[in-house]
């Protein structure tokens, strides 16, 4: 249309038959190319701009050259058009280096220009058409320096929305991470018989690290022992497999196979602590992944250490320390326990006091240290013969007892029988090593509730039958009398001394 228009209004410039055929030619040159930029627009799909003026520009050469040689230097209609096309051509490009498109119009401009053979080439036109060419060249530099910087604008504020965006995302990793640490930091922490608390730590690994299945072990390297070990989603027997593949003495992990893999997280204080998972899982954890393992790692490490020093002291408060017995304390809690359980429950228990016959001779004859060997020795005896739920103690000096839960007084004369007789059947060490030995215990009875209401009247029974076997010879058993105003039971079945 604009064409058209310029022809309409400039035919008069267009006179001689040159013209004419240059204004077609350029007309159709424009026209041929601008179907064929619409074809390729329809037919190409994502058209890159760029590319598609690289091929326009040779047509836009054409056309502007045989327009400018159909219209005069003073009406010049086709000089706006040059102009555009340079601003055009830089704001496409975006680079201060545009203007050598534009020369490639102004050129085309030139030729147009002075290959019409009526020009009339005086100095005022010459130098009228040079600050024309200036012009476009400067139009097509300028708006091509200033899309250049923008769009270098544009780049950076880009990159720092990525930056950012990226720093945003670490951070709320890092967040995430700093508060699973803490969770289970405070899990691992809030107990100190802290087994049961595996999974959950795993669980919140979960939370942070894209492990679906896992197992954790921390193991003491010197004893090739397990302290701790979690797992979540894993079947037992993989976990057990995977443990099954550490070398103990060199620290060695080795791979279980190509599925799954373990890794060693820390080694400190001859403890290391394993990791295991899906040997692809293991590949990709990243750095940020390892950091929180390993602060995992070292948080476990601490809490074993806590938890075997606390059950350590929990089992010496309530163990004898020469014949690792359970001490005097704890046969006063768990009588009372039993006691409790009788009278609620109506069940009923008994109570075995032993004491070693003669014990001062054997310390006289063979001396005190060969005396402790020997009082360490019947503490096993004792626990050997009686069964694992009943509860040997050392009283105290050289006495033991026995408490026997769910017995009645006849089953107990029969374990104490059997004690009496394991003591006196073994020979024990004297100071050359040799099993020359031979010690006997007497040993009293006494049943709750048979014999006794609380446990004051139950120790006293089963003293006084205790003293009853001392006077009638030692190396035998006996139980209390029961008194006929107290018994339900055939007074036959009582257990005489
Ligand atoms: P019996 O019981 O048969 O009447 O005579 P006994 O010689 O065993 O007398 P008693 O029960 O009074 O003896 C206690 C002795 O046990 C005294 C002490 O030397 C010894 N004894 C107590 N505790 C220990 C100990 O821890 N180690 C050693 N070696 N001896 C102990
Ligand atoms: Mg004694
Ligand atoms: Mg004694």
């Amino acid at each position: 249309m604009f064409l058209i228009g310029v022809y309409l209004l400039w035919a008069k410039d267009i006179s001689t038959s040159l013209e004419h055929a240059a204004f077609l030619v350029g007309m159709g040159a424009w026209v041929l190319y601008t179907i064929g930029i619409g074809i390729a627009h329809m037919v190409v799909p994502d058209l890159d701009l760029q590319r598609l003026v690289h091929f326009t520009l040779p047509f836009d050469c054409v056309a502007l050259g045989a327009l400018v040689l159909a219209t005069s230097v003073w009406h010049d209609p086709f000089y706006v058009w040059v102009m555009l096309e340079s601003m055009f051509y830089a704001m496409v490009f975006r680079r201060a280096r545009s203007w050598t498109y534009s020369a490639f119009l102004v050129m085309a401009y030139l030729i147009g220009r002075f290959a019409d053979p009526s020009l009339d080439m005086s100095v005022v036109r010459v130098l009228f058409i040079t600050m024309k060419v200036c012009g476009v060249l400067a139009i097509g530099w300028f708006v091509g320096l200033m899309m250049e910087r923008q769009s270098y604008r544009a780049d950076e504020a880009e990159e720092r929305v990525d930056d950012t965006s990226e720093l945003n995302a670490r951070l709320e990793r890092s967040v995430a991470e700093l508060r699973a640490i803490a969770e289970i930091t405070e899990i691992i922490h809030s107990t100190l018989d802290f087994d049961a608390v595996g999974p959950v730590v795993l669980e919140t690994l979960q939370k942070v690290i894209d492990i679906s299945a896992a197992c954790i072990f921390v193991i003491d390297k010197a004893k090739g022992q397990t302290l701790f070990s979690a797992s979540k989603g894993l079947r037992a027997d993989i976990s057990s497999s995977a443990y099954g593949q550490i070398d103990f003495t060199t620290g060695d992990l080795g791979i279980y196979d190509e599925h799954f893999a373990c890794m060693e997280l820390l080694d400190h204080n001859q403890m290391i602590v394993v990791f295991c998972a899906d040997s692809e899982a293991i590949d990709t954890l990243g750095t940020d992944d390892r950091i929180v393992l390993q602060a995992v790692a070292a948080e476990l490490v601490v809490a074993v250490e806590n938890s075997r020093l606390y059950k350590l002291t929990k089992r010496l408060a309530i163990t004898d320390e020469l014949t690792d017995l359970y001490n005097y304390r704890y046969l006063q809690q768990r009588l009372d326990d039993e006691i409790g359980r009788a009278s609620r429950y109506g069940k009923q228990f008994s109570f075995l006091m032993l004491d070693i016959d003669d014990f001062k001779a054997v310390n006289d004859t063979y001396g005190h240290l060969v005396g402790d060997g020997v009082l360490a020795a019947i503490g096993r005896v004792i626990k050997m013969t009686v069964r694992e739920v009943d509860i040997v103690a050392r009283y105290g000096g050289e006495e033991f007892s026995v408490i026997l839960p769910e017995t009645d007084a006849s089953g107990a004369f029969i374990v104490a029988e059997k004690v009496r007789e394991a003591v006196s059947f073994h020979r024990f060490f004297d100071a050359e090593g040799e099993s020359t030995i031979h010690v006997t215990v007497s040993v009293g009875i006494a049943n709750m509730p048979l014999h006794a209401e609380d446990k004051e009247s139950l120790l006293r029974q089963a003293d006084d039958a205790l003293y009853q076997s001392k006077n009638t010879g030692k190396d035998r058993v006996r139980a209390p009398r029961i008194r006929l105003s107290r018994l339900d039971v055939d007074p036959d079945e009582e257990l005489r001394p």
